[in-house]
């Protein structure tokens, strides 16, 4: 696993390929799914990750595959390759990990979002650029389309993710304007799903991991807030129809799923499929906690004739399954 500032990708694949794909990011959550399934759809897979809050266990049945790389690097850092795709998904996403270094996630996503136009503009590759729900901050519109400018606390807490991501998408915009850059960007709303790290810390992986636990749920506020939870399959196939998509498609697309939860009632929902009988554990609201978020995927439907399939309850079985394997733990018995 090579890795230098400046790095040039020679590629070392055969020429009988379709693709060449470079995923920043491609050892989280997100990116390895998305690794998983441009390999299973036959292009080689360049993933370049600093493993920050990646891991190398959420791509290690990809390491040994023929069309696959893996370039230990930080996406700040310039990068030469020879690709026809990029996805820049670079980032941590979970606010515990976004915060502990915030001038690091600013960094991260303004200058990984310059060196993914600069590889684009040379290579003349298509650019998918993971933007996110956060540009709309705490939302005044509801349901939230995509010309809805948002409302984001520029000197809160969780500004350096929210504003890092809102200027990855001006530079971004102004690439596709200025140079043509083939730009493709989605805001991303909550997803969860199998690979989350058990101490990721967002709400989903931190209710399945205390629930298995047997610990209480940490239920943040009044749990009245809500989310619109997608499952990872449904997100990554909206992700890969939006990069198929012809290049007049308006940008950005929001992609989430649009049924919205409160907290409390994902606490419920969980507490009900783990069989836990754990207590919920009320903490402070964190400071500009959105109170309400929820897509409007029309874009989505009509331009990608894409909707999520999988309804949150099949979601958390599938994740369950997964922390449950993960943890060594087997929820089959209500815990004490
Ligand atoms: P994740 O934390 O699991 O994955 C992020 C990956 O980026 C990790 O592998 C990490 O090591 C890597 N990374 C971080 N900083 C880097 C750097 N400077 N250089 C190289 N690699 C770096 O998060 P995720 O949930 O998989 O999110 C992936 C992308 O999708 C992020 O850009 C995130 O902002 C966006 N997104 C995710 C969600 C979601 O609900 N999962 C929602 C909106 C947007
Ligand atoms: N949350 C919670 N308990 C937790 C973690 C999060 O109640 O253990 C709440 C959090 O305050 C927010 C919602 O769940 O209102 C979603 O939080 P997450 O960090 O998953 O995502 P984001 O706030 O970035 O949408």
């Amino acid at each position: 696993m090579p890795g230098h500032p400046n790095l040039s990708i020679k590629g070392t694949f055969d020429m009988h390929s379709d693709k060449t794909i470079l995923v920043t990011g491609g050892a989280g959550f997100l990116g390895s799914h998305l690794c998983d399934r441009l390999i299973a759809d036959g292009h080689h897979v360049i993933c370049l990750d600093n493993f920050h809050t990646g891991r190398r266990s959420n791509i290690a049945h990809l390491l040994h595959h023929d069309r696959f790389e893996v370039v230990r690097q930080d996406v700040t850092d310039p990068v030469r390759a020879e690709v026809q795709e990029i996805y820049n998904l670079a980032c941590p996403a979970s606010p515990v990990h976004y915060q502990a270094d915030p001038v690091r996630t600013v960094q991260t996503n303004v200058i990984g979002a310059i060196n993914m136009l600069d590889l684009a503009r040379r290579t003349g590759a298509r650019l998918f650029h993971a933007s996110t729900s956060e540009v709309y901050g705490d939302p005044l519109v509801h349901p939230q389309t995509e010309d809805y400018l948002g409302n984001v606390n520029p000197t809160g807490p969780r500004a350096c993710y929210d504003e890092g991501k809102r200027c990855a998408e001006t530079l971004l915009s102004d690439g596709r304007r200025q140079h043509g850059l083939r730009l493709r960007m989605a805001r991303i709303f909550n997803t969860y799903g199998p690979r989350m790290r058990p101490d990721d810390g967002r709400v989903v992986s931190n209710f399945i991991v205390q629930a298995l636990r047997g610990e209480p749920l940490t239920v943040y506020g009044s749990g009245e807030q809500t989310r619109s939870f997608c499952y990872v399959d449904d997100l990554i196939a909206g992700v890969v129809a939006l990069m198929a998509a012809p290049d007049d498609v308006p940008q950005p697309v929001n992609l989430g799923n649009p049924v919205e939860f409160t907290m409390l009632q994902l606490a419920r929902l969980v507490l009900d499929l783990t069989g836990s009988r754990a207590r919920l554990d009320m903490r402070p609201l964190p400071q500009d906690d959105p109170v309400q978020r929820r897509p409007d995927i029309t874009r989505a439907t009509t331009h990608l004739d894409w909707q999520p399939a999988v309804p949150l309850r099949e979601g958390l079985i599938r994740t369950i399954a997964h922390f449950d394997s993960v943890l060594g733990q087997r929820p089959a018995s209500p815990l004490p």
